[in-house]
């Protein structure tokens, strides 16, 4: 375990508010925990972030969420999430958790830089977040076309032309997956190689309907209301060129949104947060985590609320084994 020393001199203790549960994010993994903890009388207080309801607010249709038979749009269903846990009782705030202190019990999480909560079990449930190009018309038509989820968004373009941009292997994998859905799959390359596994790279390569497009950066997504196509520059020649495309898919990674915890919890590389195998614990005995913060390889919402459900139980066993709930 890495440790971190700094101790933080927490003011007014009349600023300073101790809870049972406390749950950091409202995305899937965290109202799913704060369903489940309300219901175990944990009384949890959940900090919402900057992004009240997490990444499906800023997606338009969600199809393969269950219980949705017709679909619905992300938004709303956040809307139904922040409901449900709140009418069993969690206490929902708009707030942001800017530092931790997990050296002591019970742990303590500034909120707004201003005050300090003091919780005998912390849920981390911060998220992830796709890493963009940067481009104003891949901005533009996000969500009409554009997408950094190829299992979310590629069913709505079962049949079509699609591009992805990315090299990595979650690149590939994810262009293996579009190419059992779409006609076509234009994969763009920044250099003439890929970083993707050997074993990953091969396979995109034996796939008729992927294109590789090698040394290749994208200049424009294309289209007015939805996406129609991608113009794309070679390195090597400065030419440019337009393909035809309907979606526009960018797997150039994700940033879990982890930098607070840096210094007391596990994380690997890239900045996921290590859990136990099979559970939600991390390598501080009772602190949980939950959904995409600690999960780089499904990141889908309904893994993020089985994880939630998972970090809630979790907790309430750790406090019942304490004598603390
Ligand atoms: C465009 C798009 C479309 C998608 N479509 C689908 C789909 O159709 N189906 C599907 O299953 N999945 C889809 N996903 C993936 C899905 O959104 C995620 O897997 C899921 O939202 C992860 O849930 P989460 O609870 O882990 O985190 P997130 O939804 O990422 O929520 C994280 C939460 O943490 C909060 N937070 C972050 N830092 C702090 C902090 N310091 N203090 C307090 N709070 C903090 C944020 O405000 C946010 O509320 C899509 C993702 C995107 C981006």
């Amino acid at each position: 375990m890495q440790t971190n020393h700094r101790f933080f001199n927490m003011g007014n203790n009349s600023n300073v508010e101790k809870v049972s549960c406390l749950i950091i994010g409202s995305g899937p993994a965290g109202y799913t925990a704060a369903i489940y903890a309300a219901r175990a009388n944990m009384h949890p207080v959940l900090y919402q972030g900057i992004q009240p309801g997490g990444q499906l607010t800023i997606t338009t249709e969600v199809e393969n969420y269950p219980g949705y038979p017709d679909g619905i749009q992300g938004p709303e269903m956040m809307v139904h999430f922040e409901k449900q846990a709140a009418r069993m009782g969690a206490d929902i705030r708009y707030g942001i958790a800017t530092k931790v202190d997990f050296g002591v019990r019970p742990f303590r999480v500034e909120i707004d830089e201003e005050k300090w909560m003091e919780a005998d079990s912390v849920i981390i449930s911060t998220g992830a977040s796709a890493k963009w190009l940067g481009l104003e018309s891949e901005q533009r038509l996000n969500g009409y076309g554009v997408s950094a989820c190829a299992v979310c968004d590629g069913f709505f373009f079962r049949g079509k032309e699609a591009a992805i941009v990315g090299a990595g292997d979650t690149a590939a994998e994810e262009a293996l997956y579009l190419s059992k859905i779409c006609s076509t799959v234009h994969m763009i390359v920044r250099r003439d190689s890929m970083r993707a596994s050997m074993i990953m790279q091969d396979r995109v390569k034996n796939t008729t309907n992927i294109k590789i497009y090698w040394n290749s950066e994208t200049e424009e997504v294309l289209g007015d209301k939805k996406v129609s196509g991608v113009r794309i520059k070679n390195t090597q020649t400065g030419e440019s060129s337009e393909i035809p495309v309907e979606a526009f898919f960018v797997a150039i990674g994700h940033q879990p949104n982890s930098g607070i915890f840096k210094g007391w919890i596990d994380m690997d590389d890239a900045g996921y947060i290590q859990t136990v195998p099979g559970t939600s614990k991390t390598n501080i005995e009772g602190v949980f985590a939950a959904g995409d913060v600690q999960d780089k390889n499904y990141r889908q919402a309904v893994t993020a609320a089985g994880s939630g459900c998972m970090a809630a139980l979790d907790a309430e066993r750790y406090l019942t084994a304490k004598g603390l709930h």
